[in-house]
């Protein structure tokens, strides 16, 4: 056990912060013993160093035997394994809790929909117990080794039934990019640094990673005509985003205060928003995206729970000169730890890279620390009209995007609207995604006194549009 670890643990009451002043979301951002960053798998693959799924992420997902007629279950990562947790509950390896019991119970289902209505206290009972079980030297193995199932012999499904999908614009770097590209004179509006600025998107064509994604076709106003034509998509881009999935939801009316969000939020995944631009330029005004977004979005396969990204907090400020935010989108607790500090990056694959072997390269990198608002404040902004979210919803952070011209979350930034392409190892260049190109995002922590964890990855491959004539 480090010291930053023991010193949080014989310090601290159990419901305090180790890094602030005690509040209400404690059992998720408080440091405990499955954080340790010393514990051991007796999944040998867990215990090797840079793999995504150390004994201490523990993150959910929903999986079925590939090529199988199995149904979907809901399945725990775990090095290179997945812990079925059907399985698990029948072995009897959770008797020893009600509390884990009961949350396993609730994964016995195709979705973690079911377990993300239990709450904050449920989950963290199944993440201890799950910690503890699969901990080197557990007596737990003897059960669990046989409900063990290859990573690479499964297919995932979208982890939850997402009833709706929000979208947000949490990166004021982005936020500006695309503005000066869209309204140079005026990039970033009035009200981008009072609130989180959002849309209501589309749930039906989110899909998980893996998915292939068709070019959209809708109305494109080309440069120098008079008219629009229907035609596919000629600046296919995708949206780097952290997904945030919600846990328990909220009754219709009744708002969901900044220092309760995070009890409603089971945790985060990595999301493409894929982005037709030339479609988005002609039909944003003056309602926002329609077309332009609703084709496809891709989700990772895992839910990194947000207890797991405890140790890679950080304060949240806002600079000097900005606004601050209004009272209900500011807390003690927002401003001692309300960013997570998870590590993004995007690579490309074109087809012809892949016939010559040359893996995905990295276009671009970023960091979720950097948004402008947090978890919390989209949460409460969503709800204090009173808007009920549900479990299962699922909210996009927006584009990430840093200060920096290498770290743009989309190709609409990295080229400078088309003008400037990149150059890719095959020699080929890109402004926008041409069809069978690849994208991958990556993601993971990392903090002093803490282990490594990883999101995975989520992936797409981009396919011919449909024919116009057919
Ligand atoms: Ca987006």
């Amino acid at each position: 056990m480090t010291a930053a670890v023991r010193r949080a643990r014989e310090t601290e009451p159990a419901d305090a912060l180790p890094l602030g002043p005690p509040h209400r979301n404690a059992t998720l951002t408080a440091l405990n013993e499955t954080h340790d960053p010393q514990l051991r798998s007796w999944v040998a693959s867990a215990n090797t160093q840079g793999n995504d799924f150390p004994i201490q992420n523990l993150p959910f997902g929903a999986f079925s035997r590939a090529h199988s007629q199995e149904a979907f279950r809901v399945g725990v990562a775990i090095g290179d394994q997945i812990l079925d947790l059907t399985a698990a509950y029948a072995s009897g390896a959770f008797n020893g809790s009600d509390d884990a019991l009961a949350a396993t119970q609730a994964c016995c289902v195709p979705t973690l929909n079911a377990l993300m209505d239990l709450g904050p206290s449920a989950w963290s009972a199944l993440r201890l117990a799950l910690s503890r079980a699969l901990r080197l030297g557990a007596p737990e193995q003897a059960l669990l080794a046989p409900c063990l199932l290859p990573q690479d012999q499964a297919e995932f499904a979208v982890p939850a039934r997402i009833g709706d999908y929000t979208d947000f614009y949490t990166s004021v770097h982005h936020a500006t990019n695309i503005g000066k590209l869209l309204r140079p004179d005026n990039p970033l509006l009035p009200n981008y640094k009072w609130m989180p600025i959002g849309y209501h998107g589309r749930s039906s064509s989110i899909g998980v990673s893996g998915q292939a994604v068709r070019r959209p076709i809708s109305q494109v106003m080309r440069p120098g005509v008079s008219a629009p034509e229907l035609a596919a998509s000629a600046r296919l881009d995708y949206e780097l985003e952290v997904g945030v999935y919600l846990g328990r939801g909220n009754a219709l009316g009744e708002p969901i205060a900044l220092d309760q969000a995070e009890q409603h939020v089971f945790g985060l995944c990595l999301f493409n928003d894929w982005s037709a631009r030339d479609v988005q330029g002609w039909e944003y005004q003056p309602l926002g995206p329609f077309l332009s977004k609703n084709f496809a979005s891709t989700v990772s396969p895992w839910v990194i729970t947000l207890e797991a990204l405890a140790p890679y907090r950080q304060a949240w400020t806002r600079a000097e000169g900005d606004p601050q935010p209004l009272p209900y989108l500011d807390s003690t607790a927002l401003r001692c730890q309300g960013a997570i500090n998870i590590a993004l990056e995007v690579y490309l694959q074109s087809a012809a890279m892949r016939d010559q072997g040359l893996p995905p390269h990295r276009v671009s990198h970023s960091n979720f620390r950097d948004a402008y608002w947090t978890v919390s404040q989209m949460v409460a902004h969503h709800t204090v009209g009173g808007c009920n979210l549900q479990s299962g919803d699922l909210l996009g952070s927006g584009t990430q995007s840093g200060a920096a011209a290498d770290e743009a979350g989309s190709l609409m930034e990295l080229s400078l609207g088309g003008k400037q392409p990149l150059s890719l190892p095959s020699g080929e260049t890109r402004t926008f995604l041409e069809d069978g190109d690849t994208v991958v995002f990556r993601g993971h922590c990392q903090a002093n006194g803490a282990a490594r964890i990883g999101f995975g990855e989520v992936r797409g491959t981009v396919l011919p549009a449909r024919s116009l004539t057919a």
